[in-house]
């Protein structure tokens, strides 16, 4: 089974504005896919109702075998989700951000300090693991982001413009590490709206505009046409 199947989905928000048009696509497992398209495509509300934040208007999403209407627990428990805008208690550390994420998926505590000590390493935060999340910079934000997404170990880690605003040198060390954990079995979904960095990091890439998908196919194909 695919690592996520997406059929018909639409969104018509409360103002009538008709944000996806019902479209399908699918993410086999172990993937690295790019949802490439322009500002206001539909792309977060995708990432939305596929996490459950935003209702859907029609047609259905499953992650693995869990479709969100019926086992939204399961699908969840799936799922590392590294949002676009920054959304942690600015006034908790480093560390407790992590290891509270693991809190809320149920997992012991020792558990989830060992894994945000392994993803804070990883990921050049664990000097800065006893400081509030509010004087890091930007970039150092999105990484804790990214770490927190993962100390469920999810099966599927979906990226809303993961390095947006970030500077070349640690977008370059992000691509980096998203590629490593790709590697080792993780399902990668991206949005991302650089060319460029779909090209850098996905196999298979959806272009997303208007709420419609316009293209989805392998990246290989795609630079072979452009
Ligand atoms: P993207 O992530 O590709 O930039 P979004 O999914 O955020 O696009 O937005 C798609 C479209 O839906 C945009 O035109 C946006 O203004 C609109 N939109 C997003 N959220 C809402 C909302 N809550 N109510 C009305 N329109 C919305
Ligand atoms: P839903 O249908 O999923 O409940 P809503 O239409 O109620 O979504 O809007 C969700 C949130 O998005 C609201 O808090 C709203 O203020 C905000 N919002 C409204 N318009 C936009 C827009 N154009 N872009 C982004 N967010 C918006």
């Amino acid at each position: 089974i695919p690592a996520l199947t997406i059929e018909r989905l639409s969104k018509v928000y409360d103002n009538g504005f008709e944000a996806l048009k019902g479209i399908s696509l699918t993410v086999e497992q172990g993937d690295f896919y790019a949802l490439l398209g322009p500002n206001g495509a539909g792309k977060s509300t995708t990432i939305g109702i596929i996490c459950s934040l935003v209702s859907k208007s029609g047609g259905r999403v499953q992650v693995f075998d869990a479709d969100i209407d019926e086992d939204f627990p399961a699908a969840k428990k799936t799922i590392g989700i590294v949002p676009q805008e920054f959304n942690f208690n600015m006034f908790e550390t480093v560390s407790d951000i992590v290891v509270n994420q693991g809190g809320y998926y149920g997992m012991p505590v020792e558990l989830s300090r060992e894994r945000a000590e392994k993803y804070l390493k990883e990921l050049g935060l664990w000097d800065k693991r006893n400081v509030t999340s509010r004087t890091l910079s930007g970039g150092m934000k999105r990484r804790l982001m990214i770490a927190r997404a993962l100390v469920h170990e999810p099966r599927l880690l979906i990226l809303d413009e993961p390095t947006a605003g970030v500077d070349i040198e640690m977008r370059r060390s992000m691509w980096d590490f998203l590629q490593q954990i790709n590697a080792e079995g993780t399902t990668i979904i991206l949005t991302t709206h650089y060319l460029e960095e779909a090209e850098a990091l996905c196999r298979h890439i959806g272009i997303i505009n208007h709420g419609e998908i316009v293209e989805n196919t392998s990246m290989r194909e795609l630079l072979r046409r452009l």
